[in-house]
C-alpha cells in the first residue's frame, strides 16, 4: 500500500493506526529504495518478506503478469503450474535475448532490473571476499564445467575471428596443470581443444604447479599452437592451488590467454588475494566458480568473472574480454533461476552477514585442523603439511594400510581394504569425506581420452593413503566434531577387520 492508499485509509482505521501501519510498510519500501540508489550489497541482511516484496514488484513488472495481458506470441511466460509458478515468484521470462544474455527483455522489464541489481551486488560481494579489480560478474545458468566450456569457446571464435589466409591455424592446445576432477579435463575437450596434461611436482607433502615443465611444454609445442593455459585455484588437498601468479606472467610474455578455475575459492580469502595478485601482476582472461560451492544456493550457475578496465588498458596487457564473449555467444536466452538464487542469498546476509559466513568459515577450517591434528596423533596418523591449500585437509592413513601390504584393488573395498574406510563413513552419514589410496591402490583411469596413473590423488606416486576432508562455506564445528567422531569408530573397526584378515 503507498502513502496515497494510506490516506485513503484514514477514517476506516484510525489515523494514528494507519499512520504506524503506513511508517512499517515505508520501512521496508526504504530498504528497496536504498538498494535502487546505492546499487550496493545492503548493509544488513533483509528479512524474508522485504526479500519477497521486491521480487514481487519486479514480477508485476513482467509481462506476463500484467492483469489484462493477452499474449499472442510463442513466448508469453505461461506457466500451467502454480507450484512452479511460486518456485519462480512468477518470474518466467528468464534474461537475455538471442544476442545477449545480459540484454535487456522488453517483456521483463522486472526481471531484466533484478539481473542489474544481482549484478552489482554480486561485484560487491566479490570484492568483500577480498577479489579485487574486478570487471562485471556475469551469473550464467550452467555449473562450473559449462561455464569453462562456454568461456573457452568463446576464446575459440576470438582466436578464429583473428585469422587471415596467410595466418597459421587457429591453435589447438590448451595446457593444463593436473587437477583430478574429471568436469575440469572433459570441461577443455568439450569445447574442442586438446589438453595437454603438465604433471604436479610434489614439494614435501603438497602438490604445486610444475612450473618448469610448463615452461618445457609451452615451448616445445610452440607458443602460437596455444590456446591457453587453464590453472585451478580450490582443490583437494594435498594438491595446493596453482601457482597462477607465475601462470599469469608465462601467459602474459607469451600472449597466451589465462582462464582460472575458482570452482569454490571466493569462499576463502587467501584465494581472491591469488586471483587478484594473478590479474594485477600477468595476464588472468576469465575466472570462473560455481555458485551452489560459493553461497549455498542449488546447483545451477556459475560467475564469470575477469580483470577491471583498470587493469586491462593497462599497457602490456593484451588479454581478451572472455565475460563479454561468453555473454554475447551464449545463444538465446537463458533462466534466471540461478541468478535469482543468488541475489535472494546475498539480500539474506548482506555485508555483514556475507562477511561473517567468510570469517566463519576461516575458522571453521582452523578448528578442523587442529581437531585433524589431535585425532591424528591420537591414532598415529599425520595431518599432511599442506599450508598452501586454505579449504582441503588431509590425514594420512599409514596404520590402516601397512598391515595389509597385499592389499589389491580388489580387496580394497571389501572389509581391511583401505576403500571400505569411506564406505563406513558414509554409511555412518559422513559425506564429503575422500579416502584415496594413492600408494595402495594406483587406480587407473582414462578421462577424456587421456590415461591417468593413480586417477583422484593428482599424481603418479603419491607416498601414502589419505583422507580428505573440506572446510567449506557453511560447515560447522558440529560437522567436524561428528566426522571426528565416526572417524574414531571407523578407525577402531577398520583395524578389526584388518586383523581378521590377517
Ligand atoms: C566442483 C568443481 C568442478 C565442477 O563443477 P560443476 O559445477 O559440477 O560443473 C570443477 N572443478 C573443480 C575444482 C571443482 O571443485
Amino acid at each position: 500500500m503507498d502513502p496515497q492508499n494510506c490516506d485513503l485509509a484514514t477514517g476506516l482505521v484510525s489515523k494514528r493506526y494507519i499512520n504506524q501501519g503506513s511508517q512499517a510498510i515505508s520501512r521496508r519500501h526504504k530498504l528497496i529504495k536504498t538498494l535502487l540508489s546505492q546499487r550496493k550489497l545492503p548493509e544488513h541482511g533483509w528479512d524474508d518478506a522485504t526479500i519477497e516484496m521486491l521480487l514481487q514488484d519486479a514480477s508485476f513488472m513482467d509481462s506476463n503478469n500484467f492483469l489484462d495481458n493477452a499474449g499472442v506470441g510463442e513466448r508469453e511466460g505461461r506457466v500451467a503450474s502454480q507450484l512452479v509458478a511460486r518456485r519462480h515468484y512468477n518470474l518466467a521470462h528468464g534474461v537475455g535475448r538471442s544476442g545477449d544474455i545480459t540484454a535487456e527483455q522488453p517483456k521483463a522489464a522486472g526481471s531484466s532490473l533484478l539481473a542489474s541489481i544481482t549484478s552489482l551486488v554480486l561485484g560487491d560481494a566479490l570484492q568483500l571476499a577480498g577479489l579485487e579489480d574486478a570487471g562485471p560478474p556475469l551469473i550464467v545458468p550452467l555449473a562450473t564445467g559449462m561455464a569453462l566450456t562456454l568461456g573457452l569457446l568463446a576464446l575459440q571464435q576470438i582466436l578464429a575471428s583473428r585469422l587471415s589466409i596467410k595466418a597459421p591455424p587457429t591453435p589447438r592446445y590448451v595446457l593444463w596443470s593436473r587437477i583430478d576432477q574429471k568436469t575440469c579435463l572433459k570441461s577443455i575437450t568439450a569445447a574442442g581443444f586438446l589438453p595437454i596434461v603438465i604433471p604436479l611436482q610434489r614439494q614435501g607433502d603438497q602438490l604445486v604447479t610444475d612450473m618448469q615443465s610448463l615452461h618445457d611444454k609451452l615451448h616445445s609445442l610452440g607458443p602460437k599452437n596455444i590456446a591457453a593455459i587453464v590453472s585451478t585455484t580450490s582443490c583437494f588437498a594435498p594438491r595446493a592451488p596453482d601457482n597462477i601468479i607465475s601462470i599469469a606472467k608465462l601467459c602474459q610474455q607469451h600472449g597466451i590467454a589465462h582462464i582460472i578455475n575458482n570452482a569454490y575459492g571466493i569462499q576463502s580469502r587467501a584465494l581472491c588475494n591469488l586471483v587478484t595478485a594473478a590479474w594485477r601482476r600477468g595476464r588472468v582472461d576469465l575466472v570462473v566458480q560455481s555458485t551452489d560451492k560459493n553461497f549455498m544456493v542449488p546447483v545451477g550457475g556459475a560467475i564469470l568473472v575477469g580483470p577491471s578496465k583498470k587493469i586491462t588498458t593497462q599497457e602490456s596487457n593484451n588479454n581478451i574480454d572472455l565475460v563479454g564473449a561468453a555473454s554475447s555467444l551464449y545463444p538465446g536466452r537463458a533462466s534466471a533461476a540461478a541468478m535469482v538464487d543468488v541475489l535472494i542469498t546475498l539480500l539474506h546476509w548482506g555485508r555483514s552477514g556475507w562477511l561473517e559466513m567468510l570469517v566463519s568459515r576461516e575458522n571453521v577450517y582452523q578448528y578442523a585442523l587442529e581437531s585433524l591434528l589431535s585425532f591424528g596423533s591420537s591414532v598415529g596418523e599425520r595431518v599432511l603439511h599442506t599450508p598452501d591449500n586454505p579449504i582441503s585437509l588431509g590425514l594420512s592413513l599409514d596404520t590402516l594400510t601397512s598391515s595389509s601390504k597385499d592389499t589389491s584393488s580388489t580387496l580394497s573395498s571389501t572389509k581391511g581394504g583401505i576403500t571400505y574406510l569411506g564406505s563406513m563413513l558414509f554409511n555412518r552419514c559422513i559425506s564429503g569425506a575422500r579416502v584415496v589410496g594413492a600408494k595402495s591402490l594406483k587406480k587407473e583411469e582414462t578421462v577424456a581420452g587421456i590415461e591417468f596413473t593413480n586417477y583422484g590423488a593428482h599424481y603418479d606416486e603419491y607416498p601414502c593413503d589419505y583422507l580428505t576432508i573440506a572446510a567449506a562455506l557453511g560447515c560447522s564445528r558440529r560437522d567436524i566434531d561428528l566426522c571426528i567422531d565416526k572417524l574414531r569408530v571407523c578407525f577402531d573397526e577398520h583395524k578389526q577387520h584388518q586383523q581378521h584378515q590377517l
